[in-house]
């Protein structure tokens, strides 16, 4: 199937010739590999862990292999001890041997006797029954006196109770974790016959990519997919190979992918799918073998780039350059192909319902996956979308799960009760939520609560967002810094009913320039901005709308809109960045960012950032807690240290 050819499940678009929907790539890539034959290898036990059975594992002993004690204590014949009772004990001479484990035992156990024995030892011809140590009352060297009647088979666990030799001990396809690889050493099996897992190649590709531990160069990114597509291969049953990122350059790059296909089952690339100037592995695949590229572009978001081939029977994927769409298309179609081709069960992931908070818009056609914070609710859990972007890999870390929305939709209105599929087995609501401006001193108060195992969950959707999810009760506190015009004050005029203010800290706002730069060296705010005014040549950096910091810059312009200000950038870290880097010439940011990024800085005003509590929640234990460090010399000293001032 070329991509060239249309079919009616495509939607056209310039850019993709065909794109089609998830479900049809999702048909064409797997009728293209299977069925296939699982090639199988034998792994030693130690090395088995996580591989799937090849073949039904049959019982060549029984355990235990003979007939065992389960205490310490005596064999006896139970019918000698018909009569024994705690008023009338039973006297049995003991034998002359004790039998521990791995003893052999020499005499049997004849009426009127019995012997010593201990945990797990085997039991001797003759006897029928344990009577546990606690039950007798030594009666000289050569006796016991026993308190107890006794059953036969009393505490004996008899051969092949356990597991019966002939029996399937594990069955094809069992994936093999510690609990198997005990079954499989109780029987004596070293060896155990596993699907071989298969070996897949992985590519990075683009000039701009450096590997972490290298030094960073200008205009270049630490190559995050080659780590994270391998780790995610191993983690579900393949073998992942890392070859490096390899420049956008077409010779290279086929040579790579060539031997990486022929040393490999698979090759997963990523990157130089978008078909862009420097795009070029898909023009290769083409040439790798047949039948080539199934599908170049699928109706996802993210990950609409994204190309499935297949060349001589191996899989050949380029997944899109972006971390998070690389990794949703990875999960979503590359997983389940790979974990069949390793012989594993389809991955079985935990779902939970929950409420979303807020309207999420989400573009017509395009099967649309989410990802979101979960927080413990008044009535259930609630899921709260994180958007960051598909450019954002932190998104993938921080958040619990993922929802979909289907193609057909073009939003998930607010109050939807959605499926969450989750990261992890288990959803472990935080104990502590925080919904608002995000800002680093956070985690400087945060950090006794994660010492003592509390779970901090910080939802960065900015003072408004923060206030908005306070008042419906989704969080403990909302911290804000909002400045209201009117009266001139920070923060207490936007609370309502059931909030209160609790005082954080200070953060002085200034402008922000290179060192050096002449203009702004040693002048107060408003000549700052005066010079800058002044100059055509230069260029500022803007916050976005809703902002606190985005009052504060349009109080100082007034009317002016000189260059740059449609720069909107939504942090303090971007306008330093932006400064840092020459993209911008001024801008305005907080003090600790401003050093951070050794820029100069003009105070102009100090920022009140404080805390939007939700009283019906403040006797929380981890809210005591949070408010108890925040109190705290610790923690105090450690805002000062960083530029904070703590009110
Ligand atoms: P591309 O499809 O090559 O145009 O890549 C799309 C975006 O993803 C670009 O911003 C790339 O810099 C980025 N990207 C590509 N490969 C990687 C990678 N291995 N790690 C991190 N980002 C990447
Ligand atoms: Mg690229």
């Amino acid at each position: 199937m070329s991509r060239h050819t249309k079919t009616p499940d495509s939607i056209d678009q310039d850019q993709f010739l065909s794109i089609l929907s998830r479900e049809a790539a999702i048909d064409r890539f797997e009728a293209a590999l299977f069925p296939r034959d699982l090639p199988g290898e034998m792994r030693a036990l130690s090395d088995a862990l996580g591989c799937a059975l090849a073949h039904d594992v049959v019982a060549p002993i029984d355990v235990p292999p003979f007939d065992r004690s389960n205490v310490d204590g005596f064999a006896v014949q139970s019918s000698d001890l018909a009569l024994a009772s705690e008023a009338a004990p039973r006297r049995l001479a003991l034998n002359g041997e004790v039998i521990a484990c791995g003893t052999a035992p020499m005499r049997p156990v004849l009426p009127g006797t019995a012997t010593p024995i201990a945990t797990g030892g085997p039991l001797p011809r003759g006897a029928d029954a344990v009577v546990m140590v606690e039950h007798t009352q030594p009666a000289g060297d050569r006796a016991i006196d026993i308190r107890r009647a006794a059953s036969p088979g009393q505490f004996v666990s008899y051969a092949g109770s356990d597991i019966a030799r002939g029996e399937v001990l594990l069955r094809t396809g069992t994936v093999i974790g510690s609990r198997e690889i005990g079954m499989l050493a109780a029987c004596g099996i070293a060896q155990v016959p596993v699907a071989r897992k298969p070996r897949v190649g992985v590519l990075s590709t683009g000039d701009e990519l450096v590997q972490p531990g290298e030094p960073l160069r200008p205009a270049a990114i630490y190559d995050t997919n080659g780590a994270i597509v391998t780790a995610a291969i191993n983690e579900n049953g393949g073998e992942a190979a890392f070859l490096g990122a390899i420049p956008d350059d077409e010779t290279q790059l086929e040579s790579a992918m060539r031997k990486a296909l022929a040393g490999n089952d698979m090759l997963v690339l990523s990157g130089g799918t978008s078909k862009g100037a420097g795009d070029v592995s898909h023009r290769i695949i083409a040439r790798l073998g047949a039948p080539g590229i199934i599908a170049h572009g699928v109706a996802l978001k993210p990950g609409k780039p994204l190309c499935l081939a297949v060349c001589d029977g191996k899989p050949v994927v380029i997944l899109p350059g972006f971390p998070t769409s690389a990794m949703f298309t990875f999960h979503d179609i590359i997983v389940p192909v790979l974990r069949r081709m390793a012989g594993l069960p389809p991955r079985s992931d935990a779902k939970v319902s929950a409420k979303v908070p807020v309207r999420i818009a989400s573009e017509l056609g395009r099967t649309e996956f989410v990802m979101v914070s979960l927080v413990e609710g008044a009535d259930g859990l609630i899921a709260y979308p994180s958007g960051k972007g598909s450019g954002a890999i932190t998104t993938f870390a921080q958040a619990d799960g993922f929802l979909r929305i289907d193609a057909l939709a073009d939003q998930m209105p607010a109050g939807t009760k959605a499926e969450v599929t989750l990261f992890t087995p288990h959803v472990r609501p935080p104990d502590l939520v925080i919904v608002g401006s995000h800002c680093t001193g956070l985690d400087l108060v945060t950090a006794p609560l994660a010492r003592a195992g509390l779970l901090v969950r910080s939802i960065a959707v900015g003072s408004l967002g923060g206030l908005a999810a306070a008042k419906r009760g989704e969080c403990d506190f909302a911290p804000i810094h909002l400045f209201d015009d009117k009266s001139e004050t920070y923060n207490t005029p936007y609370l309502t009913a059931g909030l209160e203010l609790v005082p954080g800290w200070r953060r002085m706002q200034g402008i922000v320039f290179r060192k050096g730069d002449k203009r702004f060296e040693d002048v107060s705010v408003q000549d700052a901005v005066r010079a800058a005014l002044a100059d055509p040549a230069c260029i500022m950096v803007n916050r976005n709308q809703g902002a606190g910091t985005r009052i504060l810059i349009d109080r100082l312009l007034g009317d002016a809109r000189p260059d740059g200000y449609w720069n909107q950038p939504r942090s303090h870290n971007a306008v330093a960045a932006a400064v840092a880097q020459g993209r911008a010439d001024w801008g305005m940011t907080i003090a600790p960012v401003a050093h951070a990024y050794d820029l100069g800085f003009i105070p102009h005003a100090e920022e009140h950032y404080d805390f939007a509590l939700v009283t019906a929640r403040k006797q929380r234990p981890a809210v005591q807690a949070f408010f108890d460090a925040l109190a705290s010399d610790e923690a105090r000293a450690a805002l000062s240290a960083a530029g904070f001032r703590p009110a």
